[in-house]
């Protein structure tokens, strides 16, 4: 009988003081690390550091001999039939562009590549790459790729889909690859399995697929590993793309032969230590599904979607955007009038661990009318109890907060308004009240009242206004105001996140009105320091005011 809190006992991150009441729901990001992965690799740098494949003394021989020990093990826990179909990588990422560069050379003009609409941005962003140079077509299917068959034509050259979404957790089966597969042996038949591996067995000599990525840090292994399975023939299609020590025969001046797969594909060292880990995890992970850890998960996602749909008839603007079945551990939420960024933030004050965005699946989130979405992704280490925290969480969130976090500023909409109706919106702002304002509660309050006085402006709604880098939406438009003595500078704007908002208005009340000059010489790192707010903002909402602030520098150098 599988016991969530024996394997849990594993992982110290959740023993060190600072992480005792960490909820951690974000393991389709990345998984916590077992004691025996972090061991094996404080190990090799303790007892076994040298470079694999170099030299001949005892070192150099055992860190040979753990990459290769990993490399059939590798091959062995996804079913390959042999070790050298099993190419190190440094993720997933990497993986799919070797995949991409080195099928380049196999397309002409006429050909077609065909990808899912869910694909991560790892899979998608290649092979726009490729398609550019080669002059192939994208043709895409789905989000849950049932209508693959209807796509698939003599142009298509290349099929590369993910087993699992990342944002829906929706495992589309293997059967389906399979018909493919012997339907159209030709087609190069690529599955990126990066949510799959660790989640359901997988064995590659069931015939579904020619190549298959991973990243063993979704599955409790380190970062700085992927697995790239490539089957024997195939990986002779597979054109070299990366260049350097170790990957060669011979070297001639202006000539070079290359050594035999996987070997060609791995220029350079590897991240030996990251590999020893790998070996590690896979051991670990293999006993672990002898425990009857997926039956936990099954168990566990189906009770957080039980809790979820309680929830959201309570809360009927939540939309609940996964189903429980085939799911290998995600659920998701989105809404048209909550920010799911001040969602996440409000969980994370209550340390409770999701993300919160388009999981760099944007064109699947645009397919479905969706900013954001909130995605929680459970591991075994987490209990039934987690889930009940989490539910209480939102029920707190939208009871406490409903009244300051789902309304903004009322807004006049005549159809024709612009951003100057707006200009003099901030003025009324004195930052001096926050400077003195002590407790980290006050701060909270006082900022979502700031975010309050920021109107909704749909009209800023276009791609031209969005500031990049920042973890909710934010758009902003400068106005000019020129008169015969100076240029002053107002800046408006809007975000879905009433907190970025906030923030974004305690920024502009100091620059708004004011010349470039004036501006200049204001030392925001202090500001911001007064404010006291970097210690309570993540490093990714600090960094959106980090970008706003750059925008501003370059509307007022123009
Ligand atoms: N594909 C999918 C489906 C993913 O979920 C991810 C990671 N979120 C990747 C590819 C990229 O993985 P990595 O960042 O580890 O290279």
């Amino acid at each position: 009988m599988f016991d969530p809190l024996q394997f849990k006992s594993n992982f110290p991150l959740f023993f060190q003081q600072e992480n005792k009441a960490l909820i951690y729901l974000d393991n389709a990001a990345t998984t916590q690390k077992p004691q025996c992965v972090i061991d094996a690799i404080v190990d090799f740098y303790i007892s076994k550091n040298g470079n694999a494949n170099r030299a001949s003394h005892r070192l150099a021989r055992s860190a040979t001999s753990i990459l290769e020990d990993v490399r059939q093990k590798s091959a062995n826990f996804l079913g390959a039939s042999h070790k050298d179909e099993i190419i190190f990588t440094s993720g997933a990422t990497e993986g799919l562009n070797l995949l991409a560069k080195g099928l380049s050379r196999q397309l002409d003009k006429d050909d077609e590549i065909l990808l899912s609409v869910a694909e991560h941005h790892a899979n998608l962003v290649p092979w726009q790459a490729v398609a550019k140079k080669t002059g192939a077509k994208l043709v895409f299917i789905n989000n849950n790729l049932e209508d693959i068959d209807s796509k698939l034509t003599h142009k298509t050259k290349i099929v590369s889909c993910s087993a699992v979404s990342n944002v829906f957790g929706q495992f589309n089966g293997v059967d389906r690859f399979k018909r493919i597969k012997k339907k159209y042996p030709d087609i190069f038949l690529i599955i990126d399995a990066s949510q799959m591996v660790g989640k359901t067995p997988v064995n590659v000599n069931d015939n579904f697929c020619d190549f298959l990525v991973c990243s063993p840090h979704k599955f409790y292994g380190p970062t700085g590993v992927g697995l790239l399975y490539g089957r024997r023939d195939r990986l002779r299609c597979l054109n070299v793309s990366k260049f350097g020590g170790e990957m060669i025969e011979s070297v001639d001046l202006f000539e070079s032969s290359y050594a035999e797969p996987p070997y060609c594909f791995e220029a350079g060292t590897s991240s030996l230590a990251a590999i020893a880990g790998l070996g590690a995890c896979i051991g670990f992970i293999e006993s672990q599904f002898e425990k009857g850890m997926l039956a936990y998960e099954k168990k566990l996602i189906g009770y957080l979607h039980e809790r979820l749909s309680v929830f959201i008839n309570d809360f009927p603007e939540i939309s609940l955007q996964t189903k429980v079945k085939d799911n290998i551990g995600i659920a998701a939420i989105s809404s048209n009038r909550y920010s799911m960024a001040d969602l996440g933030f409000w969980l994370d004050e209550h340390d409770i661990a999701v993300r919160v965005g388009d999981h760099c699946a944007q064109p699947l989130l645009k397919s479905l009318g969706l900013t954001s979405v909130l995605r929680v992704s459970v591991a075994p280490y987490n209990t039934f109890e987690d889930v009940d925290a989490l539910i209480q969480c939102l029920y707190d969130f939208f009871k406490k907060n409903n009244e300051n976090l789902c309304t903004t500023a009322p807004f006049f909409l005549t159809g024709d308004e612009s951003a100057s109706d707006y200009k003099d919106e901030l003025s009324a702002i004195n930052y001096h009240d926050f400077l003195t304002t002590k407790s980290w509660a006050n701060k909270y309050t006082k900022i979502l009242s700031l975010g309050k006085l920021v109107a909704k402006k749909p009209f800023l709604h276009k791609d031209r206004y969005l500031v990049s880098g920042c973890e909710a939406s934010l758009w902003i438009h400068v106005i000019e105001e020129r008169s015969q003595k100076e240029t002053a500078f107002n800046f408006v704007v809007d975000s879905d996140s009433i907190i970025v908002k906030g923030l974004a208005a305690l920024l502009l009340c100091r620059v708004n009105g004011k010349s470039a000059e004036h501006i200049k010489g204001i030392d925001f790192d202090a500001y911001f320091s007064d404010l006291g707010l970097e210690k309570y903002l993540s490093e990714s909402r600090f960094s959106g005011m980090q970008s706003l602030l750059k925008y501003i520098w370059l509307a007022i150098d123009k």
